[in-house]
C-alpha cells in the first residue's frame, strides 16, 4: 500500500551514502562482527554521512545503542521494540565496544541504550563499565552516555556520572505539560531534571558537560517552551537540542505541527541567550547531531 507522505520541502533529505569515506565499510563490518548495533544505522538516520565522516575527524561521531534492542518502557513517539523481560544483557559488550571504538577513527562516541527496568541497577553497571574500558584504551576518544532516568534512583545516576564520561545527557523530549502523553507513565518531568541535577552534584558545576533533548512539533506552547528553558538552566543543564518530532509509524502520536528552520533558528538564539553553552537546533537535529563537533567546538576551544 501507497502512503503518502506531505512533507514540508525542509524535511525532503537526499538518501544518506557514504561518499568517499573510508570510515564507514570498516564500521560497518565491526558491528557485524561484534554484535554491535548504531542508533545511526538502525533508525537510518539521516545525519549518517556528517556524523560518521565529519569534516574534520577528530570531529567524527557515532550512537552505540548498547544494552540489546528491546526495551522495557512504551513511549508514544519511539518505534524501539518492548517488552517486559528483554533477553540478559551481554557481558562481553562493554570489552567488544571499546576494542571497536579504539579501532575506529572516531572522536566522539555517544553511548545510549533501551531502559532496563527489568535489571536491578537499570543497566548502570554495565553501561559505567563500558565507559572505563572505552577511557582506557583510548583515553582521547570523547564519551557521552545518554541515559534514562534509572526509575529516579540517583545512586544509579552516580555510577555512571562517576565512571569517566565527559558528557552525560538525559531527554526531558518535551514540556513538562505533555509528558504524560509522550513518554512512558514511569517517566516525569519532574523526575528528569533530578537526574540532570545529581549529575552536577556529584562531578561539580564545571566537572561535565550535561545534555537534554526536546522534539518539537508535538503540541507544545511558546510558554511552555519558555518555561522547560528555564526549569534546565536552574539545574545547570549545559547543552540543549531541538529537532523535529516525525511519527514513526501510524500507531504513534501524530505531528502536531512542522517546525520551520526559521523557528528553530530561534530557538537556537533563545537558548543561547539564557546562558545554555551551545545548541543544536534544526528539523533533522537529533541527540547525537555532530556531536562532536559542537564539543570540540565549544568546550575545548
Ligand atoms: Fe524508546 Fe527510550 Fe522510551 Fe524505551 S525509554 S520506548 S527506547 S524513548
Ligand atoms: Fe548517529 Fe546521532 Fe549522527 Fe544520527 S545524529 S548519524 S544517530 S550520531
Amino acid at each position: 500500500k501507497r502512503t503518502i507522505t506531505r512533507l514540508p520541502e525542509w524535511l525532503k533529505t537526499p538518501i544518506p551514502s557514504s561518499g568517499a569515506n573510508p570510515n564507514f565499510g570498516k564500521i560497518k563490518a565491526d558491528l557485524r562482527g561484534l554484535n554491535l548495533h548504531t542508533v545511526c544505522e538502525e533508525a537510518r538516520c539521516p545525519n549518517i554521512g556528517e556524523c560518521w565522516g565529519g569534516n574534520d575527524k577528530s570531529a567524527a561521531t557515532a550512537t552505540i545503542m548498547l544494552m540489546g534492542d528491546t526495551c522495557t518502557r512504551g513511549c508514544r513517539f519511539c518505534s524501539v521494540k518492548t517488552s517486559r523481560k528483554p533477553p540478559p544483557l551481554d557481558p562481553h559488550e562493554p570489552e567488544n565496544t571499546a576494542e571497536a571504538l579504539a579501532r575506529w577513527g572516531l572522536g566522539y562516541v555517544v553511548l545510549t541504550s533501551v531502559d532496563r527496568d527489568d535489571l536491578a541497577d537499570g543497566g548502570a553497571r554495565h553501561f559505567a563499565e563500558t565507559i572505563r574500558r572505552i577511557k582506557q584504551k583510548k583515553p582521547t576518544l570523547l564519551v557521552e552516555a545518554l541515559t534514562g532516568d534509572f526509575m529516579g534512583d540517583l545512586d544509579m545516576v552516580k555510577i555512571v556520572a562517576e565512571s569517566g564520561l565527559d558528557v552525560y545527557a538525559h531527554n526531558v523530549e518535551t514540556v513538562e505539560g505533555l509528558t504524560p502523553y509522550v513518554r512512558d507513565r514511569r517517566a516525569t518531568f519532574r523526575q528528569s531534571l533530578k537526574v540532570l541535577e545529581h549529575v552536577k552534584a556529584v562531578r561539580g558545576k564545571e566537572g561535565i558537560i550535561t545534555k537534554t533533548s526536546i522534539m518539537l512539533g508535538l503540541g507544545e506552547q511558546e510558554e511552555e517552551l519558555w518555561e522547560t528553558l528555564r526549569e534546565l538552566r536552574k539545574v545547570d543543564v549545559d547543552v540543549v537540542t531541538f529537532g523535529q518530532y516525525m511519527r514513526p509509524t501510524k500507531r504513534h502520536l501524530k505531528v502536531e505541527k512542522y517546525v520551520t528552520p526559521d523557528e528553530f533558528d530561534l530557538w537556537k538564539q533563545r537558548a543561547l541567550d539564557m546562558g545554555f553553552l551551545y545548541c543544536a537546533s534544526g528539523p533533522l537535529v537529533r541527540s547525537s547531531y555532530k556531536a562532536g563537533e559542537a564539543f570540540i567546538e565549544n568546550v575545548l576551544r
